[in-house]
């Protein structure tokens, strides 16, 4: 060490800069370094300091023999907690966590040769108070005294640790993709990527868990690992204690270097032990359902985790989530299409099914003339095979209409036990002919809830025709209309073929059949459950089926709210057309209509009740003929060329005495929106073809009540 000098005053300027660092230095007892007071350092090296410390870029200078440290703020930053001691301490000592490296580069600067490293790679020990991998760009320069001998080394150098890890990271998060991109099973992409991130990460386990709904169990199906055993099996997000539990419910990933250390005693720290796993990070993933899915990365010895590292592993969550979602809903629009393909070709056999039969039909009648017991039997088939048409075009109408929105509702007190009866009235010629005996029971009072009567109708006889397709002939089926607290329920029980568990959620999606299901001339087109949920839930209702499997029977229970019944209007108004007996005075009807069958039909229809009947295959042809033969009834196609349906009765209605005249519209279409167009033209009523005789019978005698309340 040399003596002590007393410093000159002013010879210390260089020392002005320098920031904080800059501070620390002109406080240092350099006296006691062997580099001496400041204003004794060599022309050189006070030039280097004040060069070094008025610069933004990282430098140091190693000075001496003894290799003494001065550096700036920006080294400062990167040396870690070894600042400030490193300041006036020898680099060896300073950097002896990786001096096998460094040295021999040191050595070489101060051998006279000016050294650059592109990116060096260095696993340090000390600098953060843990292990890490550190990357650099730097280079030394020797600097001479004027004896032209290396009194020192400057060096300038960058620390590329950041950027060298993004790219990884993006390389990795590429990789993942290429490897993943082509894979349809879920399960397999989720291998993938905790595969490529446990290795990324030099971790000993990477584990994916799907968690159950509800958020407590969580099954981890697949995980790869260093070598240590797998965690594949089920587990409680409760056992891993309330604090980890409630943050990873709450999304919140979570992160621990060391579990004996944060967590002794912990509840939740033994779970972990037995797993053998002293860190981790565990990131949840919680969706519109709640917590969904979880991965976790386990190290078998304490780590401080960077947070990129962290970070990188909720990317991976957030981005193999994402591709699961679309793997998953490209599977069910595959489903869905082939779905769709069944469908069709199942909706081309169930309309040719009808027609076979109806077109043998005719024949026979042809042949049959005055074999009036043949001609009536004949008949009565046809018609039965047309309903079975009608019935299944109005169901694919429907729909479509829910499905666009368009359905509307004509809701009404209406009394379910009333509602049930008329089911059972639709559904008893087909629980006859399989011969089952169907029993009903009914609750004592009303049973009243707000909706549509034909709807609900059209719900429980679908029911009740499913329970006696589905069931073998002579099966038990019951029906019971029940009140619960403010829940009305209708039960419809059969003692059938039954419905497999995994099938019952299935059956109410569209198209959806089961194929164990023998197809029988009964088996529709597998909408009817699908239309009848929809139907419930527009009524703000349930509808679920039960089964203990195949040949158990299955039961289906619709559950609906129960009105505040209005009193005497709880019953008897359900919206039902009821059948009127013929007119008793005949009525002057006209008939309009391009088609010719139609209009010869309905004109037979209608003469055979006693009326008078007036035809016309054009608008124009009808306006003509109004004035002359004063209809007090008018059927009306909508879809007339050049003057259509409407034209005519906007015309009909300007006329000064045309309000007596009933005017009914008869269109293929029967929307909500093609009746209010219909009354809005001046419409008395809408009806949609193919129009029955009941229909037509009953608009007759609505026609003569008119009449006897207001003459001609
Ligand atoms: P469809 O009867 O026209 O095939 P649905 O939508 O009404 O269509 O029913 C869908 C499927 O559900 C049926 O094909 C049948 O496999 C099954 N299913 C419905 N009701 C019952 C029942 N009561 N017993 C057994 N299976 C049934």
């Amino acid at each position: 060490m040399s003596d002590p000098i007393v410093e000159k005053p002013g010879t210390t300027s260089f020392l002005s800069g320098g920031g904080e660092i800059g501070v620390l230095i002109r406080e240092l007892d350099w006296a006691s370094t062997p580099l001496g007071p400041p204003s004794l350092w060599p022309q050189q090296l006070q030039t280097l300091t004040a060069v070094m410390l008025g610069s933004g870029h990282p430098m140091f200078i190693a000075w001496g023999p003894e290799r003494i440290m001065i550096y700036n703020d920006g080294y400062a930053s990167l040396l870690g907690m070894k600042h400030p001691r490193a300041l006036g301490t020898p680099f060896e000592q300073v950097w002896s966590d990786i001096a096998g490296d460094v040295s021999p580069i040191m050595d070489r600067a101060f051998d006279g040769h000016a050294i650059h490293m592109g990116d060096i790679t260095f696993l340090m020990r000390d600098r953060h108070g843990y292990p890490e991998e550190a990357h650099f760009t730097f280079s030394y320069t020797p600097v001479r005294d004027g004896d032209e001998d290396v009194a020192g080394v400057f060096c300038a150098c960058t620390e590329t640790t950041e950027s060298v890890f993004a790219l990884r990271r993006l390389r990795l998060l590429d990789e993942m993709n290429q490897r993943t991109r082509s894979l349809s099973n879920p399960q397999e992409v989720m291998q993938v990527t905790s595969r490529l991130l446990g290795e990324h990460l030099q971790a000993t386990r990477c584990a994916y868990a799907d968690v159950q709904t509800g958020g407590n169990r969580f099954t981890i199906r697949d995980d790869w690992t260093d070598g240590a055993p797998s965690t594949i099996g089920e587990y409680r997000l409760d056992d891993f204690g309330p604090r980890i539990a409630s943050s990873l419910r709450e999304g919140r990933t979570l992160v621990i270097q060391d579990v004996r250390g944060e967590y002794a005693g912990a509840e939740g720290a033994e779970m972990f032990l037995a797993m053998g796993v002293e860190a981790i990070i565990c990131c949840p993933l919680v969706s519109d359902q709640g917590l969904t899915a979880l991965m976790a990365v386990h190290n078998s010895i304490p780590r401080v985790w960077r947070p990129d590292e962290v970070r990188l592993v909720e990317t991976v969550v957030e981005r193999s989530w994402a591709h699961i979602q679309k793997i998953r809903s490209e599977e069910k629009l595959r489903a869905q299409d082939a779905y769709k393909d069944e469908f069709l070709a199942t909706l081309a056999h169930e309309l040719r099914n009808p027609l076979a039969p109806l077109r043998t039909g005719l024949e026979v009648l042809d042949l049959a003339q005055g074999d009036a017991a043949k001609s009536r039997e004949v008949r009565a088939m046809m018609k039965r095979q047309l309903g079975v048409m009608v019935r299944l075009i109005d169901d694919l109408l429907d729909l479509s209409r829910v499905g666009r929105g368009l359905m509307e509702l004509r809701e009404h007190q209406i009394d379910l036990r009333i509602v049930a009866s008329s089911a059972v009235e639709t559904s008893r010629p087909l629980m006859n002919s399989r011969g089952h005996h169907l029993s009903v029971s009914l609750a004592d009072e009303p049973v009243t809830v707000k909706g549509d009567a034909t709807r609900m109708i059209q719900v429980l006889s679908n029911l009740l025709n499913n329970a006696a397709k589905y069931t073998p002939p002579g099966g038990r089926i019951s029906l019971t209309v029940d009140k619960r607290d403010d829940i009305a329920t209708v039960c419809v029980v059969d003692n059938g073929i039954g419905i497999p568990e995994e099938k019952l959620g299935d059956i109410f999606e569209m198209f959806r059949q089961i194929g164990s299901t023998p197809r029988s001339s009964e088996s529709g087109l597998g909408i009817g459950l699908t239309l009848a949920r929809k139907l419930v839930e527009m009524h703000g209702g349930t509808i679920l089926a039960e089964s203990d499997g195949i040949g158990m029977g299955s039961t289906f229970t619709v559950s609906l709210p129960l009105a505040v019944a209005e009193t005497g209007r709880s019953s008897g108004d359900h919206g039902t057309v009821r059948v009127a007996p013929s007119a008793s005075e005949p009525l002057r009807v006209l008939v309009v209509d391009d088609d010719e069958d139609t209009v010869l039909l309905m004109s037979m229809l209608i003469s055979m009740r006693g009326h008078e009947v007036e035809k016309a295959s054009t608008g124009k042809e009808a306006l003509a003929t109004v004035p002359r033969f004063r209809p007090h009834v008018m059927f009306l196609d909508i879809g007339l060329p050049s003057l259509d349906g409407y034209d005519v009765a906007r015309a009909i209605r300007e006329q000064a005495d045309s309000s007596s005249i009933h005017l009914v519209a008869l269109t293929g279409w029967g929307g909500e929106e093609d009746k209010a167009r219909a009354l809005e033209a001046g419409f008395d009523r809408h009806l949609t073809k193919p129009v029955d005789g009941a229909s037509i019978a009953a608009i007759l005698s609505e026609t003569a009540k008119r009449n006897r309340r207001s003459p001609l």
